[in-house]
């Protein structure tokens, strides 16, 4: 074993890094690549900035590419995703010309590697049509969807399902949001790897050092959401849940951390906004983050009494996984991916609206022992659910079902 693998084994238990070993061997010398539209920012880059490495570790021939576009397309492609999630929003003839031209253009500069592989995982709506603009395919090809997609707007959902029908498996992150497709769907949770930089113990110096910079009063309470500024993340519900938990706790401050995605251009519009409901309150941080501050991220995280996920939409929310790993239990809106992870009075409490999240805030912070030991149970929680050992595990049960399902060959494990 690896000193990498090693590693995992010490948070896991040996079993489960030699059960990944085992699951490898039929994949041996497969190539596998993962498509998506964005190396930074979002949960899908970040996912991916763990997986493909360790898909690598044991042994699989992985790579990662990235579709390229203009404003045109990301504006377009930002409209699906709103529209997966729920928003009526209709999108021009000539925005939807241009996503197929952009995937046709992208599809004829990755022709060498798509065509070749064994398996192409395709992340998300953005590269969706790449499947049809291939030609000569020799591998499998899955279709991957994040997004909250429980209610989709249907005259978006039936657009892009016609570039998704075609391939041979969809993989979804809850059951709630599996669609009428003509392929076996997959419900695969996302993870965090625990040996990331987002998400590896830190010294108490790095800690209070995050703290001093953003001139936070670790002597007073902290709220926190991290999240990209996007509607959907209720940043504002946030702010309104901040000023009533105010009334009852004058000294309470808020961080609400983010940063852009390269493919979300509704971020500044949305920054705007939320500056705008702070009324410069000293005591709210709004911190615009680069999209390599993990660490920042990671500091955040431990220095805050109260951790907040308050969306109205969510595919998995990879930021209430990481608070519960640092042992806090999580405020989360009571939707999507978020439910799989907030089990009310066990891990954090899922809430519906401003007044719910200030309520809970208080009985947390009037019941230290109580936050104490549900933090306990949510890294608990994790460990047995949502660490990418067992993302991987899923993966490869995934991969070799493909591939062998209705071969003769004997699968050498
Ligand atoms: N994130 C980050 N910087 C930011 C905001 C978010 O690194 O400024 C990370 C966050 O820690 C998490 C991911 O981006 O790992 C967001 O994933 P999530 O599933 O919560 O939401 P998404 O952005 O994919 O909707």
């Amino acid at each position: 074993m690896s000193t990498l693998l090693e590693s995992y084994a010490k948070v896991t238990g040996e079993d489960v890094i030699d059960h990944l070993l085992q699951l490898s061997k039929p994949l041996k010398n497969k190539k596998v690549i993962h498509v998506n539209s964005t190396k930074m920012g979002g949960g899908v880059a970040e996912i991916l900035h763990q997986l493909v490495p360790l898909m690598e570790e044991i042994g699989i021939d992985t790579s990662w590419e990235v579709i390229e576009g203009n404003d045109d397309f990301y504006k377009c492609t930002k409209s699906f995703h709103n529209a997966l999630q729920g928003d009526k929003v209709d999108i021009s003839e000539a925005l939807l010309k241009n996503y197929e031209k952009t995937n046709k253009e992208n599809a004829e500069r990755l022709k060498g590697v798509l065509a070749d592989a064994d398996i192409v995982f395709i992340h998300d709506p953005q590269p969706a049509p790449l499947f049809e603009y291939t030609a000569n395919k020799l591998g499998k090809w899955v279709w991957r969807c994040h997004i909250d997609a429980s209610k989709p707007y249907r005259k978006v959902w039936k657009y892009l399902r016609k570039f998704v029908a075609g391939y041979d498996a969809s993989i979804f992150s809850l059951a709630d949001f599996a669609q009428h497709l003509p392929h076996p769907q997959y419900l695969i949770p996302p993870s965090i790897d625990p040996l990331s930089d987002k998400n590896v113990d830190l010294e108490e110096n790095e800690i209070s050092s995050v703290a001093n910079k953003f001139n936070l009063d670790r002597c007073r309470p902290i709220m926190l959401q991290v999240s990209r500024f996007d509607r959907f993340k209720d940043p504002i519900g946030v702010i309104k849940a901040y000023k009533l938990t105010k009334s009852f706790l004058p000294n309470v401050q808020l961080i609400l951390a983010g940063g852009g995605a390269d493919d979300d251009p509704e971020g500044e519009e949305v920054l705007n906004e939320v500056r705008a409901a702070a009324q410069s309150d000293p005591d709210i941080h709004i911190l615009v983050l680069q999209p390599d501050e993990h660490r920042t991220i990671n500091a955040l995280q431990r220095i805050a009494d109260i951790i907040l996920q308050k969306s109205l939409k969510e595919g998995f929310g990879l930021t209430v996984t990481e608070s519960l790993w640092k042992g806090k239990p999580v405020i989360g809106g009571d939707t999507g991916g978020i439910r799989l992870q907030v089990i009310n009075h066990q891990t954090g409490f899922c809430v519906n609206t401003p007044e719910g999240a200030a309520l809970r805030i208080r009985y947390l912070l009037h019941n230290k022992d109580k936050m104490n030991e549900m933090g306990l149970k949510a890294k608990e929680f994790v460990r047995e659910n949502y660490l990418i050992t067992r993302h991987l595990k899923e993966h490869l049960t995934l991969m070799v079902k493909l591939l062998y399902n209705n071969s003769s060959d004997r699968i050498e494990i």
